[in-house]
């Protein structure tokens, strides 16, 4: 077995540090994909008064079948100005506040002329006040990540400004004399640059504010540059420069820069020789430049992280278990993510595991977890994974 740290304990120093931000006030229109500083209450009781369901007439159950004399009008938004006495209708519609007195709505399809109705019972057809929620009521709580149906709620619940911590800014920085920007032309020994832009994409996806530096060679000074403004941002995310080769700089750049190593290198494959320091309250994570390793790195610590910068309860990773399709050996030393594509409860590792693989990982919608270990894992075992 290796010494080196486990994806878990990792993981924990990770959010030891990753204190969720300020909060800020939020426009509720503003608000999906942020998460709640506080518990947002109702307003007002929703529906906020007895209201019909449906087109027709406010009645008196008691009242019906019978020939009713239609006595008033409640529009949505309109309510009559009377309420219903005995034998008398309010025509009403969806909507509309159910007028004091009636008890019941006959749909306009069930009643004749003016009007004729057929039996309803009390409470046919009214939406009861309160029915959805209660004002004080809670609607979401503190913690919660707000989507688009928990916006929608907390609007119709009248809450029109959330408290929700604010984003986290996140820097970051490629390091690679061979990297050029895609669309240029390539020169002997050179790659394109795509770990920002994978990383741009998930830190968004993460509820990041997020600025891309300009790349840097496998130059300190203009290492150092790049950091030392990276470091403003709450998360800086590095990629490239973190192994052992006399060009990887990154660490001792952060270490000269005053950040703190927490630690370096994880038992996990792809993506062992991933750095994390802190300085400042800024979160520094040195990712391997292997584009399959960033990957892997983001969604091992960064997502976690950024969920909590955010304040969320529960910030993962968050594993599923489906069943492995085919068997597959255990790396004795480290947790492998193997990319994978499931489809239902079937994952099935894809050709070609190379962490430089990026092409192979984007036919993968899934990371599965193969603990270390002797011994390989059985076609059929239930495995854990992440949705990629
Ligand atoms: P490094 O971690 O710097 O040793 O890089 C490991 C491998 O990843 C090398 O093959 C690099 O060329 C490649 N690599 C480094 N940075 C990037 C990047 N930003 N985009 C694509 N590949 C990269
Ligand atoms: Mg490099």
């Amino acid at each position: 077995m290796s010494n080196l740290l486990g994806i878990g304990e990792a993981l924990a120093l990770v959010l030891e540090r990753a204190r969720a931000l300020p909060a800020e006030d939020v426009p509720i229109g503003d608000a999906a994909g942020r998460v709640l500083a506080a518990d947002a209450h109702a307003v007002t009781d929703l529906p906020p008064f007895d209201s019909s369901a449906m087109d027709g007439y406010a009645v008196r159950a008691a009242d019906t079948p019978g020939l009713l004399s239609v006595v008033g009008h409640s529009a949505a938004g309109r309510p009559a100005s009377r309420r219903v006495e005995q034998r008398e209708a309010v025509e009403i519609s969806t909507g509309a506040v159910v007028p004091e007195g009636a008890d019941a709505v006959v749909p306009v399809e069930r009643t004749k002329g003016e009007v004729e109705v057929e039996e309803v019972a009390a409470g046919e057809n009214v939406r009861v006040r309160g029915g959805d929620v209660r004002a004080g009521d809670v609607v979401a709580a503190a913690g919660e990540l707000l989507g688009p149906t928990q916006v929608g709620a907390l609007a119709a619940a009248g809450v029109g400004v959330v408290s929700c911590a604010r984003r986290p800014r996140a820097a970051v920085l490629a390091t690679g004399t061979e990297l050029r920007p895609p669309g240029s032309p390539l020169a002997a020994g050179e790659i394109y640059e795509s770990n920002s832009v994978l990383l741009r994409a998930q830190l968004a996806e993460g509820g990041a504010v997020v600025e891309v530096l300009q790349s840097v060679s496998d130059d300190e000074a203009a290492t150092r540059a790049a950091v030392e403004r990276g470091l403003q941002a709450d998360v800086l995310i590095t990629s490239g420069g973190v192994s052992v080769g006399p060009h990887d700089l990154v660490r001792g750049v952060l270490a000269d820069l005053g950040a703190e190593e927490i630690f370096w290198r994880v038992a996990v494959k792809p993506g062992k020789p991933i750095a994390f320091a802190v300085r400042d309250g800024t979160l520094v994570f040195g990712l391997p430049g292997n584009p399959v390793s960033s990957l892997v790195g983001f969604e091992l610590y960064v997502r976690p992280a950024l969920r909590a910068l955010q304040g969320e309860r529960d910030p993962g990773p968050r594993y599923a278990s489906a069943t492995l399709a085919r068997t597959t050996p255990r790396n004795r030393d480290r947790d492998e993510f193997l990319r994978a594509r499931r489809e239902g409860d079937s994952l099935d590792p894809l050709e070609g595991q190379g962490s430089h693989m990026i092409v192979r990982a984007a036919l993968a919608n899934a990371l599965v977890h193969i603990p270390r270990g002797d011994g390989e894992v059985g076609a059929g075992a239930r495995v854990d994974y992440l949705s990629i």
